[in-house]
């Protein structure tokens, strides 16, 4: 029978962790498609946990800050919806792809509305009617960085979070992929802004510098319905809250969503720079970061860690 979370033994779930992980540090390849996330020594490892108290278990490298990549998706659809509402799903769509992340085969016969707000296109299209509810244009793309970081400032209870310039510049100079996608959506009309607008805004979300600590305190209203457990505030609806585990849940990990979902069984969200953060609702949240990635761009060390983790504690959205 599962363990009640008051009569786990964080210690030792740590332990176990660590020990799983230690066979594996290093493995995997980093990202190095985007210049200034080539240099990250793939030999860090970090977790935190964040429960409904608020308390925090950490391991390893949990306050070095890393790029937060793709797991800014996440929170830039929370916004998103928060602003928009459910014309957002006019943009795009709520089916899994099973392609990579950056991916451009389905949008040509989906004329230009990508599968899900998690792909990179997806993302573009979602931060594009973000930009477009601030008014557009450089000014909108200016406001909707803005209101994510302080969003993931106020959420982390926790100023010392950035956008790291030197990484939004290196994606935007090798973005031609991203570049591409958006193009080619804005060829179907379905991009509000201008181009290069809307990917200020994108490339400046996966350029945000975070701690797992940081990362796994500002998520913790996804565990609890919407609410932060901690400060009461109402983040977003229930409904909305289970709706976007949903979505994390089908298409967190691209093509490699079926085997996380299996592995793991909670919700989840890779990013390229090696971090992943998953949800176990009615328990607490998990950051964790390794950045050497499997072929599907997820941490190979990170996906090892949630597998014990979630072996130790008995979390999963399967009962
Ligand atoms: N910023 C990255 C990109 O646009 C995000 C990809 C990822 O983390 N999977 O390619």
């Amino acid at each position: 029978m599962m363990a009640l979370d008051s009569a786990l033994d964080w210690q030792q779930i740590m332990a176990a962790v660590e020990r799983a992980v230690m066979p594996h540090i290093g493995a995997g390849k980093v990202a190095d498609y985007i210049p200034a996330l080539a240099c990250i020594d793939p030999r860090k490892f970090g977790m935190a946990v964040a429960l409904r108290d608020g308390t925090m278990r950490c391991l390893g490298d949990a306050d070095e800050r890393f790029s937060v990549q793709s797991i800014s998706k996440v929170f830039t659809l929370a916004l998103t919806l928060q602003r928009v509402g459910e014309a957002l799903w006019d943009a795009v769509g709520r089916e899994p792809s099973g392609s990579s992340f950056n991916s451009i085969v389905q949008l040509e016969a989906e004329k230009g509305i990508p599968r899900n707000p998690l792909i990179n296109a997806g993302a573009i299209a979602t931060t594009d009617r973000l930009v477009h509810s601030y008014g557009g244009g450089q000014a909108g793309a200016w406001e909707a960085m803005d209101d994510l970081l302080d969003t993931a400032r106020r959420l982390a209870g926790d100023q010392n979070i950035d956008i790291d310039c030197d990484v939004a510049e290196s994606e935007s100079q090798s973005g031609s992929r991203n570049r591409a996608l958006a193009h080619f959506m804005a060829s179907f009309g379905n991009m509000k802004n201008p181009v290069e607008d809307s990917l200020s805004a994108y490339f400046c979300h996966c350029s945000i510098a975070i701690s797992c600590r940081q990362l796994a305190r500002a998520a913790l209203f996804l565990a609890f319905d919407g609410f932060d457990p901690v400060t009461g505030e109402e983040v977003l609806s229930k409904e909305r809250c289970q709706r976007i585990l949903a979505i994390m849940m089908m298409s967190g990990h691209y093509d490699n969503s079926g085997e996380f979902a299996y592995r793991i069984g909670l919700p989840g969200k890779s990013g390229v720079g090696g971090g992943i953060l998953v949800v176990a609702p009615g328990h607490g949240t998990v950051a964790v970061w390794s950045p050497g990635l499997n072929q599907a761009g997820t941490s190979m060390v990170g996906s090892i860690a949630l597998e014990e983790l979630v072996r130790q504690t008995g979390w999963s959205v399967f009962g």
